[in-house]
This record gives structure tokens, C-alpha cells and sequence, in this order.
């Protein structure tokens, strides 16, 4: 068998390829397969109660056994605690978004699994084991900001469903360190000189609310910012007809809600000239 199974880190699959890739079963957090001498790793971000996340390339992941204390010697945790010597090839997917199964790469145990106290899927407090595993091969692929974002606001709806009760257990037990991972984003270069026509034309005043500047930045001019109307991450130009200047207020507005009576008030103001 090929190394990686033909799979590039990175490359998103459905769990049907998955399945076939592997021959494996077609649901849970840890899938073995004798047929290719394999276990699977699937860290669901859209499902899972765990935290799993990376810190300073480890990932730390959370093992089989949703309810009550979990133990290293249940199925899969133990195939994975006895990974170093059993032979076994153990590869990682993420899943971000349902049913898109992005493969990490193949990890191996980067130390001794730990345990942890963690709520379990009735909220109640148990013990469970810890996993930090690490890539096999260094290069691995950086992902796009934009999915981690979502995966991000997924688990805030998430979280604003819970009950008070369900939502301080999980709070104040949830791990301290703060994931950190490398993903790769995309920026525009804005033209200096349209923002800074948009800052003259609307004088000090928020182009969307029309109050003043809430207050002067440190050259003791108002402080506003550039928005472009129809975003430039939506194809949008980056022209003195597509941009306004707006106070922080309504420039987080209209990246929350971008409602259509705004848009279109912001482009009749983003026609005039700077003397208004
Ligand atoms: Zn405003
Ligand atoms: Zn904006």
C-alpha cells in the first residue's frame, strides 16, 4: 500500500472514499481496519463534545467512550496506546464541515497518552485519555482560514444552545491552553488612495449612521473605516464607488448582518465627491 493511500494533506474526501480508501466502517472517532492494516482517526468538529485541537504542532485528541470514565484498554484506545509497537499505520482526518473528511496526514504518538477531566455527552464530569499524536511527515498542508472560521461559528451556535447548567460545566472545565495552528489566509491590497478618498468624502461622519467619529485616532484625525460595499472577498472592486467610510459600530454591522436597505444607502453616499 502506497504511502498516504494516495492521499494528499489537505485533500477532502467523503466518507464513502473514506471508507473504500481504508476499508473501513463507515462511522466513529477511531476506525481500524485489518484489511489495511490501519486506524483512523476522525476528529468531527461538527459533532464531536471533545476539544481536540492542535498546540505547537500536537494534537491532542480525545479517545473512545462517551459516557463515564474511558479507559485505555476499550477497543480502539488501546490499539492506539499500543501503537508504537503493534505496527499499526494510524492516519488523521479532520471534519470541519458535514461529511467532508479532510485528511491531516498519517500521526504517531508524540508521548504518553494522559487523562483529563471532561464533561461527557450528559454533561456529567468523568475521566478520559488524552492522545498527543504528531505528524509523521513535517510537510504538512496549511488550511484555509476560512473553514476554521466556520468550524468557529458552528461551535458558537453550539454553544448559545446549551442550557446555564450544561454551559458552565463545559466552561469551566474545558482545557486552559489555547489551540494555536498555522492555516493559510488571503489578503487584499487596498489602494491607499481610495481609502483615503473615502475618509475625505465623508468629513468625519459615519456615512451609514451619520454621527461623528467616535473618536480622533493618534494624528488627531476622526477616526472611521474603509468598507467596501460589495465585499472584495465577494469579487467587489476596490473603487471610491465601492467603498464608504463608516464608524467601528456600523462596520461591524454590516459585516454581521450586511442588510440590503444599508448596502443600498452606503452606495448612493459612495457616488459623491468629497465636497459633499
Ligand atoms: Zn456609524
Ligand atoms: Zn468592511
Amino acid at each position: 500500500m502506497s504511502f498516504n493511500h494516495g492521499l494528499k494533506p489537505g485533500e477532502t474526501i467523503n466518507n464513502r472514499q473514506l471508507m473504500d480508501i481504508f476499508k473501513c466502517s463507515n462511522s466513529g472517532g477511531m476506525r481500524r481496519s485489518h484489511r489495511t492494516n490501519s486506524l483512523v482517526i476522525v476528529s468531527d468538529h461538527t459533532k464531536s463534545i471533545y476539544e481536540d485541537r492542535w498546540v505547537d504542532g500536537i494534537f491532542h485528541y480525545t479517545g473512545m467512550g462517551l459516557e463515564g470514565d474511558q479507559s485505555l484498554d476499550y477497543a480502539q484506545n488501546k490499539t492506539l496506546a499500543q501503537s508504537h509497537t503493534n505496527g499499526v499505520n494510524v492516519y488523521l482526518f479532520e471534519v470541519f464541515e458535514p461529511q467532508k473528511y479532510v485528511f491531516i496526514g498519517q500521526v504517531e504518538l508524540a508521548g504518553e497518552p494522559y487523562q483529563e477531566q471532561q464533561p461527557d455527552a450528559n454533561g456529567n464530569l468523568r475521566t478520559v485519555w488524552v492522545f498527543p499524536l504528531k505528524l509523521v511527515d513535517a510537510a504538512s498542508a496549511l488550511l484555509p482560514q476560512e473553514i476554521l472560521t466556520k468550524k468557529q461559528e458552528r461551535k458558537n451556535r453550539e454553544a448559545s444552545r446549551l442550557t446555564d447548567q450544561e454551559l458552565e460545566i463545559r466552561a469551566r472545565f474545558s482545557k486552559k491552553g489555547v489551540g494555536v495552528r498555522q492555516v493559510s489566509t488571503t489578503t487584499y491590497e487596498r489602494n491607499s488612495y481610495v481609502s483615503e478618498f473615502a475618509k475625505r468624502r465623508a468629513n468625519g461622519i459615519c456615512q451609514l449612521c451619520e454621527n461623528p467619529a467616535p473618536f480622533n485616532d493618534k494624528y488627531g484625525n476622526p477616526y472611521l473605516e474603509t468598507h467596501h460595499i460589495v465585499w472584495l472577498s465577494e469579487g467587489g472592486d476596490d473603487s471610491i464607488e465601492n467603498t464608504v467610510a463608516l464608524c467601528p459600530n456600523c462596520h461591524r454591522k454590516m459585516h454581521a448582518l450586511n442588510l440590503k436597505s444599508d448596502r443600498e444607502k452606503l452606495k448612493r453616499k459612495a457616488l459623491s465627491g468629497i465636497a459633499n
